[in-house]
């Protein structure tokens, strides 16, 4: 038998199916909006084929030439690969792996889940749609507070209703529980997530703990008036990435009472600079983990199999663990702050800039305050996207506004998210004197 090969090449234009597919889109595929990060990317695109070197500070991603992945996993992954580990994974994930993640867990928070509460999934994505998917139906309200990362594509992708609460500078763009209160009477499920995206901010142990207070007290009532409960999403796929001075906290370590109503999502994507490996874990009451391994059974959203291999047995090396942390901290930090000290010297100068410090994640926000001030070329600028636009345009200078995690235009107030990911300290270093020739020649 030998192959068989076509005897004709049937073309297929690129618009084949456009027109039936605009009638067939069910309601949710209709609903669906484009990522408007991969429109500013479309645009750094053309400019860097043009020759012009721009510092890339728009995604939430690593360069791989920046930010490697440890040499230790990469070696791991090879010898996964040639050990043959290529085959379907368990549906929960490879036993190694969770019970690994359960170790790490435990040495890390202070936390002794139960392997079956523990499901290793394919990344940060699975773990929070699944949880959307699982606690919540249509039309439900979910409370999240503003900016954030995703959750309105989640509120497509799942139909839900969902309450944005709007957080200021002064809390690092986290909220506070006092805050939230007040939204959660009808919820079904609050989205957290420290160290966040796209802020930085590292929500602090009492709010922490406060939230988890909140969670138990709001939990207590439901059940006697035999209500559905408030779930927790609790998204910590950046807690290793905390500068000094600041700490990650679980609600459930601080207020171990609050375990049946906590969601958490983490993984490798982040913290080992892995986020092409796919591999992450979602970790809270069995009975939650095992119907999200059930649901994502039927997507095929595990890990790949030789990443989950690999992973295992890097997190069981506790001192490998442990000083890729700290150097991965070191490399964040090193480009954080040299950020840092550069807008500090604009503001000093009187230049209209405001920012907040590094707390966490590989993000900065910072506020370019020009709104109103006229462009060496003559445009007035109006909304945070001339802002954005005028800063690409006149400063290679590459950053998202706030306008893209969920803050109405109106509220966003010239914030922007700033990442590291993918520059090095020479880029930055380099793209700071051009972003003060374009701040001092602004009217
Ligand atoms: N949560 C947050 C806050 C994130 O920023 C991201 C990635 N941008 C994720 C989850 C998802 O991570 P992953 O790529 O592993 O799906």
């Amino acid at each position: 038998m030998s192959v068989q090969t076509p005897s004709r090449l049937v073309s297929i234009p690129e618009d084949c199916g456009a027109e039936a597919a605009d009638r067939g889109f069910s309601t949710m595929a209709k609903s669906m909006v484009g990522s408007s990060i991969l429109v500013i990317a479309n645009e750094i695109r053309d400019l860097l084929a043009r020759g012009v070197e721009v510092a890339n500070m728009t995604v939430g991603d690593f360069d791989p030439c920046e930010f490697p992945i440890p040499e230790r996993l990469r070696e791991l992954l090879l010898e996964a690969v040639e050990e043959g580990d290529t085959n379907y994974p368990p549906p929960a994930g490879l036993t190694e792996l969770r019970q690994a993640v359960r170790r790490h867990i435990a040495r890390t928070q202070g936390l002794d889940y139960p392997l079956d509460g523990i499901a290793i999934v394919s990344g940060g994505r699975p773990s929070l749609y699944s949880t959307y998917r699982l606690l919540v139906d249509p039309d439900d309200l979910v409370v999240v507070p503003v900016p954030s990362w995703n959750n309105h594509n989640y509120r497509d992708t799942c139909r839900v209703r969902l309450r944005v609460v709007h957080c200021g500078p002064e809390t690092a763009f986290q909220p506070t529980a006092e805050l939230l209160r007040p939204h959660l009477a009808e919820a079904r499920l609050l989205v957290l997530n420290t160290p966040q995206n796209p802020s930085g901010g590292v929500m602090a142990r009492e709010e922490v703990e406060a939230f988890g207070r909140l969670l138990v007290e709001e939990n207590e009532r439901r059940r006697a008036d035999g209500d559905k409960p408030l779930y927790l999403l609790y998204d910590q796929i950046y807690r290793s990435i905390v500068f000094s001075g600041h700490r990650h906290w679980s609600p459930v370590t601080l207020v171990p009472e609050c375990a049946p109503y906590v969601i958490h999502s983490d993984g490798i994507s982040k913290g080992l600079a892995g986020t092409g490996l796919r591999c992450g874990w979602l970790f809270g009451p069995p009975a939650i983990a095992r119907k999200v391994v059930a649901l994502l059974t039927h997507v095929g959203a595990w890990a790949p199999k030789p990443v989950q291999a690999a992973t295992a047995r890097l997190l069981a090396d506790e001192q490998a663990m442990a000083a890729w942390e700290e150097e991965m901290i070191r490399r964040v930090q090193s480009r954080l702050d040299v950020l840092r000290d550069g807008l500090a010297e604009l503001r000093a100068d009187g230049l209209p800039v405001d920012f907040i410090d590094p707390q966490g994640a590989i993000y900065l926000s910072v506020r370019f305050g020009v709104a109103g001030r006229r462009t060496a070329d003559g445009r007035v600028l109006r909304t945070n996207e001339d802002i954005r636009s005028w800063l690409l345009r006149r400063a290679a200078f590459a950053v998202v506004p706030f306008s893209a995690f969920g803050v109405e235009e109106e509220r966003e107030d010239c914030w922007s998210r700033v990442s590291v990911g993918a520059v090095s300290v020479e880029q930055i270093r380099r793209a700071l004197p051009r972003l003060r020739r374009a701040l001092e020649e602004l009217a």
